[in-house]
């Protein structure tokens, strides 16, 4: 199954000059969602105890995956909505910056963590994600995503991390 064919190409989405990929065809497959979910569960990241996953859209596949390999969720959310203690990564936006946080007890010593987003453009956000499992003493076993923008130098930003994903946009 061509997973490509259920993302829908969204022009000047949320502005001028960015193309938008649009998960919600995937979404509304339950029989496209069952093949992302299946073909995420095989790819080789070895041994991984838990899947952490980025708000929002990561949650989508992020639950589904760790269900599926019968480990645990953990969420990595933006500032000031987990009830917890956090930790905190700020990163660099084109404009600005941006932040993302974990409970600091959502991930232990040593553990190996997969860490799922929908999407890869800048890796701003999958690299904040990776800095959080590592604060919390867990190793990132890998990056997982549905598409990856081939064009901007996400993988680059993500260094030595193991980076997969399902569909590549050249
Ligand atoms: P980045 O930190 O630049 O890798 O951006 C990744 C996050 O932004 C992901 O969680 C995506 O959901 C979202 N995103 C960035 N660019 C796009 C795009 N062209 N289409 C859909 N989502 C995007």
């Amino acid at each position: 199954m061509d997973l490509a064919k259920y993302l829908r190409d969204v022009p000047d989405f949320p502005k001028p000059g960015i193309l938008f990929k649009d998960i919600t065809p995937l979404l509304a497959s339950p029989v496209a969602m069952k093949t992302a979910i299946d073909r995420l569960a095989k790819l080789p990241f070895g041994k991984v105890d838990k899947i952490a996953a980025i708000e929002s859209r990561g949650f989508l596949f992020g639950v589904p995956l760790a269900m599926q390999l019968g480990i645990g969720f953990v969420p990595v959310r933006k500032p000031g909505k987990l009830p917890w203690k956090t930790n905190r990564v700020e990163y660099k936006l084109e404009y600005g910056s941006d932040s993302v946080e974990i409970h600091q007890d959502a991930v232990h010593k040593g553990e190996r963590v997969l860490i799922v987003d929908d999407l890869l453009a800048t890796g701003g956000t999958m690299g904040a994600a990776c800095q959080l499992v590592e604060m919390c003493g867990g190793t990132v076993a890998g990056c997982a995503f549905v598409v990856e923008l081939c064009f901007l130098p996400g993988r680059k930003r993500l260094g030595t991390h193991q980076v997969e994903a399902l569909v590549a946009v050249k």
